[in-house]
């Protein structure tokens, strides 16, 4: 085993887990124990939930503009420990270097944004009537709780660490039972970085902390990121419980290429789309829709998919499980009378035959009926449909249950704004094929690609982690003391 067991952070502190029951930490790109994870019980998490409690009242009284401090010295250490961190992140998801480095990049911009929280947060203040004054502010909800999923153990993580504490709430975080790794050291930068002691706290485990995470009384808000699902249970059951919940779950994004797309662009874009992190990103391409003539711009994606290559440019997926998963949908695709214009089954890399590779996937001539057009497959795989009109394709896009992202691709401005109008999806690309809205954009999809109000990301996250104070006051001047007679 490469690294000793998985410890939750308590109280700012590592700590070793009361629980025996573990979970094997595999690296996908060869199939060894990288750890054990420890599956936390409820006694864990209440441990935890009081280390929150006894440091909120110190952390949410701190002013806002002292708070965002540990987040400019965290940036600063983020990109000090840039590449050490992105080597962690490969080697427990598998994505590769490049990919990884950019996931951490996407850590520090994330960070960026909270320090600027003291500009946005900034209340609104009128005089109402004479003497009358209303005034706003936002307020912490106080013990928080994310959970997150195994496809970016740095950066989903980092959608709510520095957004929901900065905003004054003291936050438990449930890593991915996959990638548990990559938050300790997030843990130990921030505590580098001044986080006081029991603001931040992680606690590792499985389905069993979910549940008594939605259950604990004292836990106010609950994110959750990851398949749609688990997104349903953990919504349901944590309003049940009365508290807010945001809940982001699968996808299914569509790319819709019109017949006078730029050929090399788009089959790049659609390339890259599909293929990046293995197919393993909510905002993945994974239909794309050729309306009329665009034969050439497949035979373009075949290409550029083919320049490819697993255990290079492309990583490992995060399982064997996930591996039979993908290639079981291209088969039945293919025995549906889809045609594998590009084939990456039965992958192996020399020298890492026990990773889980899947190689880049081309399936033409899907039809809307086929699973491989309506379910999230969660890996490098693209299925081309084929359709005459653009109401017919925006058809087929509109009847997906998801609805995280969809792009369009053409160099007609009137075509492309039709398009955007009508997508069923909460985040458009216009010859952009992995539209993720930056920073301070906010980031989340529509339908069952998210449950509850708001994004996860950028200004929107304001109203997840605090509640709004209205204050209304009166001062009559003519009732006021005269102090100077
Ligand atoms: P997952 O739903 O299996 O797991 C996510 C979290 O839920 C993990 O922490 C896991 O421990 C927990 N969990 C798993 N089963 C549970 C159960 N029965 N009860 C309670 N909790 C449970 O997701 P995953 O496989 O880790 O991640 C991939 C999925 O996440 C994909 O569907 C992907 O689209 C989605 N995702 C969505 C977004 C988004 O922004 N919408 C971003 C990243 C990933």
């Amino acid at each position: 085993m490469k690294y000793e067991r998985v410890r939750n952070f308590v109280n700012g502190s590592f700590k070793e887990v009361s629980s025996q029951r573990t979970l094997p930490v595999i690296s996908p790109t060869d199939g060894s124990l990288l750890a054990e994870m420890p599956c936390s019980t409820a006694a864990d998490l209440e441990e935890a939930v009081q280390a929150a409690k006894a440091a909120f009242p110190g952390w949410s009284k701190t002013p806002i503009k002292e708070r965002v401090q540990v987040f400019f010295r965290y940036k600063y250490l983020l990109e000090q420990h840039l590449q050490g961190l992105a080597a962690l992140v490969s080697e427990e998801n598998g994505k590769t270097m490049s990919e990884a480095v950019a996931e951490v990049e996407k850590c520090i911009e994330l960070t960026e944004f909270a320090t600027s929280l003291p500009q946005l947060i900034a209340g609104e203040v009128l005089e109402v009537s004479a003497g009358v004054e209303c005034r706003t502010s936002h307020v912490p909800l106080g013990i928080v709780a994310s959970i997150v999923p195994f496809n970016f153990p740095a950066m989903v993580p980092n959608w709510t660490i520095p957004n929901a504490i900065a905003l004054g709430n003291c936050l438990i975080m449930k890593p991915s039972e996959k990638v548990p790794l990559s938050l300790g050291i997030i843990a130990r930068l921030l505590k580098e970085a001044g986080l006081p002691n029991g603001v931040l706290n992680i606690v590792n485990g499985d389905s069993e902390i979910v549940n008594a995470i939605c259950d604990h009384p004292d836990i106010a808000a609950v994110s959750f990121v990851g398949s749609t699902k688990i997104a349903r249970i953990v919504y349901q059951r944590a309003t049940q419980h009365l508290k807010r919940c945001l809940a982001l779950g699968g996808a299914k994004n569509h790319l819709l290429v019109l017949p006078d797309a730029k050929p090399g662009m788009t089959a790049q874009n659609v390339a890259a789309s599909m293929s990046g992190c293995a197919g393993q990103r909510c905002m993945a391409a994974s239909a794309m829709i050729g309306v009329g003539a665009v034969d050439h711009i497949v035979d373009l994606v075949c290409e550029e998919a083919r320049k490819i290559v697993p255990g290079q440019n492309l990583g490992a997926v995060i399982s064997k499980e996930s591996k039979e998963r993908i290639e079981k949908y291209i088969t039945e695709a293919e025995a549906q009378g889809a045609r594998i214009l590009v084939d990456g089954r039965g992958v192996q890399v020399a020298g890492k035959e026990n990773g889980t590779y899947v190689g880049p996937t081309v399936i033409d001539y899907v039809t809307a009926d086929m699973a491989v057009a309506q379910e999230e497959i969660f890996g490098p795989v693209i299925s081309i449909m084929r359709t005459e009109t653009v109401d017919e394709a925006l058809r087929i896009e509109n009847a997906n249950p998801y609805g995280n992202a969809a792009s369009v691709f053409t160099q007609n401005g009137g075509m492309a704004r039709y398009i955007a109008e009508r997508a069923s999806a909460g985040m458009i690309g216009v010859n952009v094929g992995v539209p993720v809205p930056r920073e301070p954009f906010s980031f989340g999809g529509w339908n069952e690609s998210k449950f509850g109000v708001g994004d996860i990301t950028g200004k929107s996250s304001i109203e997840f982690w605090t509640r709004l104070k209205k204050s209304t006051t009166k001062w009559n001047p003519e009732e006021g003391v005269n102090w100077m007679s």
